[in-house]
């Protein structure tokens, strides 16, 4: 379906906000806060992290100061959405010893909240695309998680500058977001003018561009928008060589590569709460002190953990070696088998978000030379 682009001021943007709350959504988007730009509520659009924008390379993310006042200008920061979506902790259900010997079982109350994502990239945009083949399968349903899925609102926004860690176009994640949002919008901004094209994807993001009456851009400003795109797209970096990556993967458990980089890695498990679409949990019992009620809570987990492959007698990963592998295998390899699509959005968090630098591009990209050397 052609969707039409319409002309938003930044007076506009902010009724649009406006109209958005007043339907009931808790308006979840950027703002600065510690000097990186988290995820957190906000009330309006001067909460944004207006005229600030962000450095990133291996191990290294700076909030600098823009010559303008770009409401979206920055990338990502360490938050994904997922931390709404699928909460680092959790209650699943409880369970209560009655008077009789009885044990009722009790589910939690259902979620009726209604959140609008404000200022979601491509990337992320898929992120919860991936998230939604684990978590809403027939297989292993996370009621939560569903509930809080048919209640979202997506304001995603095209991203018109890389940084150094970016690489969705080599993921075909992005740069610019194509479907599963309520609205999309690219910000344009020069000497003279700070407007937004925005586009509806769904009947509630229609009535909103109704209510406010926007008009359609014109070809200049659409051809802008367009350009602004593009020229992301030239400036990312890095990339990743997709072609038999799951097959190179599976030739590669011999590889030297992986003892190389058990050298440098702690198994900090940043890289894997970072990533928006890593999802191991661990599942905690907690008793009363009467031992007659017990609480199911979930919390996320790590492949880094030693204790997440812990079977009876020990651990079935206890080197950093094996921990980094399972991780980078599955991530790139595996999750093929399981879900049928990549668990990487190329956004570029655990490159700058390791302590010690890790680079998932570099890393792959020796191992294929590794593997393409030892077949020759
Ligand atoms: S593996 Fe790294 S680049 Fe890929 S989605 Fe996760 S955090 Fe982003
Ligand atoms: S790759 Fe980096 S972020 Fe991930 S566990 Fe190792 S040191 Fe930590």
């Amino acid at each position: 379906m052609t969707r039409k682009n319409l002309l938003c001021t930044t007076d506009q943007f902010q009724q649009l906000l406006h109209l958005i709350k007043n339907d009931g959504y808790k308006l979840l988007g950027p703002t600065v806060s510690n000097e990186v730009i988290i995820y957190d509520e906000i009330q309006s659009a001067q909460d944004l992290p207006i005229g600030w924008m962000d450095e990133q390379d291996p191990g290294h993310y700076r909030l600098k100061r823009r010559s303008d006042l770009a409401y979206f200008g920055y990338n990502l920061g360490p938050h994904s959405w997922k931390k709404y979506l699928f909460p680092p902790t959790e209650k699943l259900f409880s369970a209560r010893k009655q008077s009789n010997g009885m044990v009722v079982f009790q589910e939690t109350e259902p979620i009726t909240e209604k959140m609008a994502f404000i200022g979601v990239r491509a990337c992320e945009l898929h992120a919860i695309f991936i998230q939604d083949r684990v978590f809403k399968n027939k297989l292993a349903v996370y009621k939560q998680y569903q509930q809080r899925r048919e209640n979202l609102f997506i304001m995603a926004v095209n991203c018109t500058r890389a940084v150094n860690t970016c690489f969705c176009v080599s993921m075909g994640t992005g740069p610019e977001v194509e479907e599963g949002y309520d609205l999309s919008l690219t910000e344009i901004i020069n000497d003279k003018e700070h407007y937004f094209i925005v586009s509806a994807g769904s009947a509630i993001g229609r009535s909103l561009c109704d209510q406010l009456a926007l008009k359609p851009a014109g070809q200049t400003e659409c051809e802008i928008a367009q350009q602004l795109i593009e020229k992301n797209i030239e400036q990312m970096v890095r990339r990743v060589d997709n072609k038999n990556v799951h097959e190179m993967l599976s030739r590669s458990w011999d590889c030297k590569r992986w003892d190389k980089v058990a050298e440098r890695c702690i198994n900090c498990a940043n890289c894997t709460m970072v990533c928006p679409t890593c999802f191991c949990t661990d599942t905690e019992d907690k008793v009363s002190l009467d031992g007659a009620q017990v609480d199911r809570w979930q919390s996320w987990d790590s492949c880094f953990n030693l204790s997440h492959s812990f079977v009876h007698g020990g651990s079935i990963r206890e080197s950093a070696k094996s921990r980094y592998r399972q991780w980078l295998t599955h991530k790139f390899g595996t999750w093929w088998d399981q879900f049928g699509i990549s668990g990487c959005v190329g956004c570029g968090r655990c490159i700058a978000w390791c302590p010690v630098g890790i680079d998932v591009t570099e890393e792959l990209q020796e191992l294929r030379n590794e593997c393409d050397k030892n077949n020759s």
